[in-house]
């Protein structure tokens, strides 16, 4: 079947291109156009010959044939990387929903912004004796500025373009003049920004271990045969990942290809990007939030020119428009941060496995607590797997000890420390060794638990926490369902049910009157505000100017902590009752993740997980360090729930300053929804008050729908797209933004 008719996006610097128009593919064109192509099309009245990209190519007419204006001509005979990246767009607006402009702000790099990063010179054009004759001519013309200006020329032999202008005050027409008359010439060359300024001293690769050893050999031989496919690499935390990855890049570059490597943006240190320095050079880019845009657009201007070889960066690097494009590696894959929390709500993963496949690379993915996404891909037989379960050296996986929360009840102990992490804190102290106390940030939004047996009031629907409400309701930010705040457990009636609030700042404070001789750092949201908060922190304490860090989830990869020896949970209760599905897979990787970060040097490190769950199975196979059992239990959770990744997930959020035209928009979109769903079986859940119901006076409502097949839920999306579409008017103060598989619970 060969499409006679194609979609065609023009014009892309306009703001408001957002959808394609048809246009009929001429006989002789027939077969030998592909989606992403640049095209030469007839537009508007005048028919005027503008350039446009393919975005789909179909047998489908949407206006009357007759009607339909021909393609002039194809301009390209290959697709370019923007047309590559126009094509990501496009998939990206269809498969996560949003505006095509959004989608295409999203792939192509910021515009250039600033012009200082041309740097001009002026020079003469003329020889030295002809230069000194018109010098004489002009000083008898008392024609002084451009007199100035060759004398100027004559003494040195070129001149900054700033300078001639500003020190030498001569303005732009008069060089300009000069310039057109052929007496000077006016050269630009773009200076490049490369935001690392001091190039650090080379590194000899390392002999790889015969783990590490057989993994990249299995890679490289996919690789030249031209096999591409996503690889789970499933290695505890130091493994020597890191390592592997950029052996397989450097066999890739040494093909001719490029590699993207994306590593959350969190744990884009310093340390991180200079062992690829080390490695690899010059060649090497970074790409990170705190670039300024002009800094930004050089990066992806120089990996356009072919000068940089391997980017790394944080999700955004994936659009780099590299030309031949090899491998993608996403380091840390499980990360949250790979999906976009704006609009179009892309994922990271899938968006490059996307990209991977359009352009023929390879993927791999890195972790130490895989997600359980690429796992169940991995059991699927999509993804081949490797793994390395020992740490490089000697070093050994740390004692990972369960402390019940319960007990300490019993006994007592109503402070935040356990009598186990007490004593082991003491010791640590005493021997000079450093402590990390982790919390988990997510479960603020307030469950509702038994101190005296563990029990969580979750929603008997969704089987998710439900969260406390001011007006004493508990609430499921699912479903919508409500009942009254429990004053007693219904399952051991003790009165020690409440809402479980507690923060890193606060523990902070108990931690310095318990041990009022410490040194304590503390690091979150609030004391990472600034650009290099973050770094600071990390660094003062790896250069052991505090004995204890308490922080959030905020893990950090990069940074060795030879000194930690001792790493404290204080609730992994409040990850487990985050009011999402996710809340186990959550709690697992806190876990294991910290874990990682005690005993790094040659002292054997300790974890002490303090819960009210003890027998909960995030946690017990978290202590074991025993991923597969994990995961095989959360998976029959997920299947039996009906929850991603066995099945998918869309969230749609109805925003509105106005709380009833946000609610009744709501039922009306879910009733649109469940009369579809006779045919299409998907359940709709909802629509309920979103966890934050109202942000900057604008009132949320969120309707949650599932269905085994992604395909059913975009289809249902655009149809209700049509839908607020054709009621444009009804619906003009109210947005509706789609979600598919969210990472955080809204
Ligand atoms: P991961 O990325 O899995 O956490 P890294 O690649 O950072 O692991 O390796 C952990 C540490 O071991 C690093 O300091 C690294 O330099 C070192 N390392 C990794 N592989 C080797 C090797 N083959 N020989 C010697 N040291 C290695
Ligand atoms: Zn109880
Ligand atoms: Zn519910």
């Amino acid at each position: 079947m060969i499409g006679k008719y194609a979609n065609i996006i023009v014009d892309i610097s306009h703001e408001k291109v957002d959808r394609p128009f048809q246009y009929k593919i001429p006989d002789h064109l027939l077969g030998t156009l592909e989606v992403g192509m640049r095209v030469l099309v007839p537009f508007g009245n005048g028919n005027k010959e503008i350039k446009g990209y393919i975005m789909e190519i179909t047998d489908k007419a949407e206006y009357e044939v007759s009607r339909l204006k021909e393609i002039i001509e194809k301009t390209e005979s290959a697709i370019a990387v923007e047309g590559e990246m126009l094509k990501l767009a496009w998939w990206i607006k269809n498969n996560y929903g949003s505006t095509m402009n959004a989608a295409m702000k999203t792939v192509l790099p910021v515009k250039r912004v600033m012009k200082s990063n041309t740097s001009r010179t002026v020079s003469l054009s003329v020889s030295r004796e002809e230069a000194t004759a018109l010098y004489r001519q002009f000083l008898e013309k008392k024609q002084v500025a451009k007199a100035r200006l060759l004398l100027a020329l004559l003494e040195r032999e070129t001149i900054s373009y700033l300078m001639i202008s500003q020190k030498l005050n001569i303005s732009p027409q008069t060089i300009k003049g000069l310039e057109s008359k052929n007496i000077i010439r006016i050269d630009s060359q773009e200076v490049y920004r490369n935001p690392i300024k001091n190039q650090p001293e080379m590194e000899q690769k390392k002999t790889l271990t015969l783990n590490q050893e057989a993994i990249v050999a299995s890679f490289c031989k996919d690789f030249s045969k031209g096999i591409q496919k996503t690889y789970l690499l499933h290695g505890i935390t130091g493994s020597g990942k890191t390592e592997i990855y950029m052996d397989m890049i450097e066999f890739a570059i040494a093909q001719n290809k490029e590699a993207i490597v994306l590593i959350p943006e969190i744990a884009l240190t310093y340390q991180t990007v200079m062992r690829f320095y080390k490695r690899f050079g010059d060649v090497v880019a970074v790409m990170n939030s705190k670039l300024s845009e002009g800094e930004r657009f050089d990066q992806s201007e120089r990996a356009r020119r072919g000068e940089v070889k391997i980017m790394i960066g944080p999700r955004s690097a994936l659009f780099t428009p590299f030309s031949n494009l090899g491998l993608i590696i996403i380091d840390e894959e499980h990360e949250g941060t790979y999906k976009s929390d704006t609009v179009p709500k892309y994922h990271a993963r899938e968006v490059a496995m996307k990209l991977a496949e359009d352009v023929s690379a390879s993927v791999v993915l890195g972790s130490a607590t895989p997600s359980l996404e690429s796992y169940y891909r991995v059991k699927q037989g999509e993804f081949q797997l490797f793994e390395i379960m020992e740490r490089i050296g000697e070093t050994q996986l740390p004692k990972v000890e369960i402390v019940d929360l319960r007990d300490e009840l019993k006994n007592g102990n109503r402070s935040i420390f356990s009598e186990l992490l007490r004593e082991k804190m003491k010791d640590r102290l005493q021997k000079k060794e450093q402590i990390m106390l982790f919390i988990n940030r997510r479960g603020y939004a307030g469950f509702v638990s038994c101190r005296s047996c563990g029990y969580v009031a979750k929603c008997p629907h969704c089987d998710v926490s439900m969260t406390e409400h001011k007006n004493g309701k508990l609430v499921c930010h699912y479903c919508g369902y409500e009942c009254d705040h429990l004053k007693k457990c219904p399952q051991c009636a003790s009165n020690y049910i409440l809402g479980f609030r507690v923060g890193t700042e606060q523990i902070e404070e108990l931690v310095k009157k318990e041990f009022p001789t410490a040194r304590v750092l503390r690091m979150d949201a609030d004391t990472t505000r600034k650009k290099d908060d973050f770094e600071k922190i990390l660094s003062a304490f790896a250069n052991e100017e505090a004995d204890i860090l308490v922080g959030t989830q905020m893990i950090v990869k990069g940074h060795d902590f030879k000194k930690v020896t001792l790493v404290g949970i204080m609730a992994a209760d409040m990850s487990l009752a985050a009011n999402d599905y996710r809340a186990s897979e959550r709690t697992f990787q806190l876990i294991t993740q910290a874990a990682g970060r005690a005993g790094r040097g040659n002292l054997q490190g300790e974890v002490v997980v303090q819960t009210y769950q003890p027998e909960h199975y995030g946690i017990v196979h978290a202590a074991n360090q025993d991923y597969e059992s994990f995961y095989e239990e959360e998976i029959l959770y997920r299947d039996l729930m009906g929850y991603p990744p066995v099945a998918n997930i869309m969230a749609i959020m109805i925003q509105s300053k106005n709380e009833n035209t946000a609610k009744e928009t709501a039922i009306q979109l879910s009733d649109q929804i469940k009369k579809a769903s006779v045919e299409t079986k998907a359940v709709v859940i909802g629509p309920a008050t979103a966890t934050i119901g109202k942000i900057n006076d604008v009132f949320r409502q969120m309707i949650y729908v599932k269905h085994r097949e992604y395909s059913t839920l975009t289809n249902i999306k655009d149809d209700l797209e049509c839908f607020l579409e054709e009621k444009k008017e009804q619906y003009k103060t109210v947005s509706v933004y789609f979600d598919f598989n969210p990472m955080n619970g809204y």
